[in-house]
């Protein structure tokens, strides 16, 4: 065992010794330098996917240390997806919707997706379960309320990564720190969202059914809706979106936020168990290669996020699996590999469109979901769509919109790259 042992998690664990954390003693407070194969930056849903599939690898498990800011974790978000979840994920999925809706107005798309439904896994069973079969290993170290002093050094063939705690080296990193404050021109379109989970005096949702999204008015330059996941008649998340050129941040989100309760409430007591809010990259550029195979970047930071949803769930589960595997095998880290040519070209002509003409954008994905069939869509959501899938969305879009943006798309395009260069 290492001179760290894994820290006891404050807030979501408060009395979690019993779980078997160990005292964590710090290397500063020893004054030596902590020796790894693998040194994980954020331990976060990227890091702890990682550090989660390594610790089942038993002896095969790399001497990995898992340095995470915050001190104590808390149930901050929910993450839903479509499509097979992977394997070490899968017992936490915590409800599963059979159908969805898509309303703009009076106009209503329900969906029937009982076939491959809508899924949910709440950040608390995912922390709980992953802290704790960290916990058992006793080759993974977890590091909370540790922050870098700087970035890290390659010396030699290793790799030093100076903390408030002290000096650690590893031989590989893989840095899954968030990506820089959003702002302007980082991203094609931003995903801004403000949401709270609230329980009401009486039964008014359908828990069987997700509102994925109720469009509603906004400023001519964004696109506004709600999404509402019913957990149980009494108890939902309600979200405000906005999807626009610039970043919305929480406090501008509340209105929205306001108006999405009572429309969805109609003045029924409701009590608010819990807030959550993100802005998440649509399209832009993914970052370069690392100039040192020993250093990668993964998580929402390395363009693990979809650019046509944002969502990056699934995306990192599929990649922490692989991850794991390459790095038993003494392999090195990698990134997340970059989606097909066409599925790219789609999706980013997908959000142009949407940040051209977003008041065309209701009844674009109103029409998706009601002229695709429901199996293509889901297939195409979840990055496993056939070249079939991909076509018949294609053709569920109005051709004239879209050719029309292609020439502004390129000069987007080229726009961007030349921009993450000058950066
Ligand atoms: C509220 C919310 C809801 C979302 N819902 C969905 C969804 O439904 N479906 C979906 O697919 N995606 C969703 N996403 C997008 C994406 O899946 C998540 O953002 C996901 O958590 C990204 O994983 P990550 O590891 O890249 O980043 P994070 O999970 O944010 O992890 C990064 C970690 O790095 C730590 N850190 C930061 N700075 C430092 C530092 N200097 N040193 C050490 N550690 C540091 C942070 O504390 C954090 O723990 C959502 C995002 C948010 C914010």
């Amino acid at each position: 065992m290492g001179m760290i042992a894994n820290l006891a998690p404050a807030g979501l664990t408060a009395g979690r010794d019993e779980l078997g954390f160990r005292e964590w003693t710090s290397a500063r407070a020893s004054n030596r330098i902590a020796d790894y194969d693998l040194v994980i930056l954020g331990g976060g849903c990227a890091g702890l996917s990682l550090a989660m599939r390594l610790a089942a690898l038993g002896t095969r498990c790399p001497r990995t240390l898992v340095i995470e800011k915050r001190s104590s974790y808390t149930n901050d978000r929910t993450w839903c997806f479509w499509g097979e979840s992977s394997k070490a994920v899968e017992h936490l999925i915590r409800q599963r919707w059979q159908r969805v809706t898509l309303r703009d107005g009076d106009r209503v798309v329900a969906v029937d997706c009982s076939a491959m439904p809508y899924q949910m896994i709440t950040a608390e069973a995912f922390y709980e379960y992953a802290l704790r079969v960290i916990s058992e290993s006793e080759r993974i170290d977890l590091a909370t309320g540790v922050v870098l002093a700087s970035e890290p050094l390659k010396i030699g063939n290793e790799w030093r990564v100076a903390t408030n705690q002290g000096l650690f080296s590893g031989a590989k990193v893989v840095d899954t720190r968030p990506p820089p404050p959003p702002q302007i021109g980082a991203a094609t379109l931003w995903q801004s969202f403000y949401g709270c989970e609230i329980e009401t005096e009486c039964d008014i949702f359908e828990a069987g059914c997700a509102e994925l999204m109720h469009f509603t008015p906004g400023p001519a330059d964004q696109v506004n809706f709600n999404y509402v996941l019913p957990f149980s008649a009494r108890r939902a998340l309600v979200e405000a979106t906005v999807f626009g050129v610039e970043p919305v941040g929480r406090g501008e989100l509340e209105g929205e936020l306001r108006d999405a309760l009572h429309r969805r409430t109609r003045g029924v007591e409701c009590r608010v168990l819990r807030t959550e809010n993100g802005i998440l990259p649509m399209g832009g550029t993914r970052p370069g290669k690392a100039l040192d195979a020993t250093y990668v970047k993964a998580g929402l930071s390395a363009g693990a996020g979809r650019a046509s949803t944002g969502y990056a769930f699934q995306r990192i589960q599929r990649w922490a699996d692989h991850c794991a595997e390459v790095l038993s095998h003494g392999g090195l880290p990698f990134d997340h590999p970059a989606d097909p040519a066409l599925l790219r070209a789609l999706d980013y002509l997908f959000v142009s469109v949407i940040r051209s003409w977003p008041n065309a954008a209701p009844s674009l994905f109103l029409g998706l979901f009601e002229k695709t069939d429901t199996s293509r869509m889901i297939r195409f959501l979840s990055d496993a769509g056939t070249l079939a899938d991909c076509a018949a969305v294609a053709a569920a879009l109005p051709a004239g919109l879209f050719i029309r943006e292609i020439p502004r798309a390129i000069g987007r395009k080229f726009g961007e790259l030349a921009g993450r260069r000058g950066r």
